[in-house]
């Protein structure tokens, strides 16, 4: 347990690779302050199974990662309630599927904000309390798509890259304090984000289901199989130990080589 007497948040840790991270955190002893959206009975049972996990507390903020107010409350929650943070993950995230002349202005405008800025908004209210500790750990969900591109994901692809550049300037920032600046960028992982742009991915490229699944997610992948999402959080948890304390401002790819081809 050697995050005990740490506590960290999870932005969108309701379901996903979100709730992996916030497992992973919790087994090694942080008080975990999980986020998203969902079933408010399914929210608590986890709260209540992350605090049993941990031995310590685990609380649950229902800050809208599109608010930055909301952001910086639930930061200054976190301080007030668990104390810290001292490891924050960027995580929420969501995703449309359009060519770029048709994509709703109103969705570009929802991606950017719940996915890139939101990570910008996390940091700033973050890192004075982190300053303070002179220990952080700061890491955020990227994508294979922070990388490379693929056709009618222009704002999520844009947010993507967003978050490496964001990450690579603000470890250079935050260096002298002790706080590393991480993100990572899984290739596809079986979670509701992919299973909802299916139908759209059939529609804008004329394919079956099982075509989107074989010939374009898992084709990208040269080991043919999705990253699972406990995977993505072993990364983090990695990132935590202090023999991860020269790793910053990189990003790290967990994409069954996709990139690398
Ligand atoms: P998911 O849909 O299972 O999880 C998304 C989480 O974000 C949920 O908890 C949801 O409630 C929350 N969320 C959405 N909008 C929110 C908002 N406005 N405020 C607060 N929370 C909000 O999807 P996932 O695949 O686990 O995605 C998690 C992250 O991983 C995302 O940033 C995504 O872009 C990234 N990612 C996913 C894949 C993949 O293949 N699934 C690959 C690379 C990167």
């Amino acid at each position: 347990m050697f995050l005990k007497g740490k506590t960290a948040i999870v932005t969108g840790s309701t379901s996903g690779i979100g709730l992996a991270y916030a497992k992973a955190l919790a087994a090694e002893g942080a008080a975990v302050m999980i986020n998203g959206f969902g079933d408010a009975q399914a929210i608590e049972t986890e709260r209540a199974n992350l605090a049993a996990i941990s031995g310590t507390e685990a609380r649950y903020s229902a800050a809208d990662m599109s608010k930055p107010e909301e952001i910086a409350a639930m930061v200054h929650d976190c301080a007030e309630s668990l104390g810290g943070p001292d490891i924050v993950i960027s995580n929420a995230g969501i995703q449309y599927v359009s060519p770029v002349d048709e994509f709703p202005v109103e969705k570009w405008d929802a991606i950017i904000a719940i996915n890139l800025s939101s990570t910008f908004h996390l940091m700033r209210a973050a890192i004075p309390h982190m300053k303070t500790r002179k220990w952080g750990r700061i890491i955020s969900t990227a994508s294979a798509h922070s990388l490379v591109a693929s056709p009618n994901k222009s704002a999520y692809v844009a947010a993507k890259h967003g978050i490496a550049g964001l990450t690579k300037t603000v470890a250079l920032e935050t260096a002298p304090h002790g706080i590393t600046v991480n993100c990572i960028s899984p290739g596809y992982v079986w979670t509701p984000l992919v299973e909802n742009q299916i139908p759209d991915t059939m529609r804008t490229r004329g394919l079956t289901r099982e075509q989107v699944v074989n010939d374009v997610l898992l084709a990208a992948q040269p080991t043919k199989q999705f990253v699972q999402p406990e995977q993505v959080a072993a990364l983090a948890l990695f990132l935590c130990r202090d023999e991860a304390a020269q790793i910053t401002g990189a990003n790290l790819s967990m994409d069954g080589g996709w990139t690398a081809a």
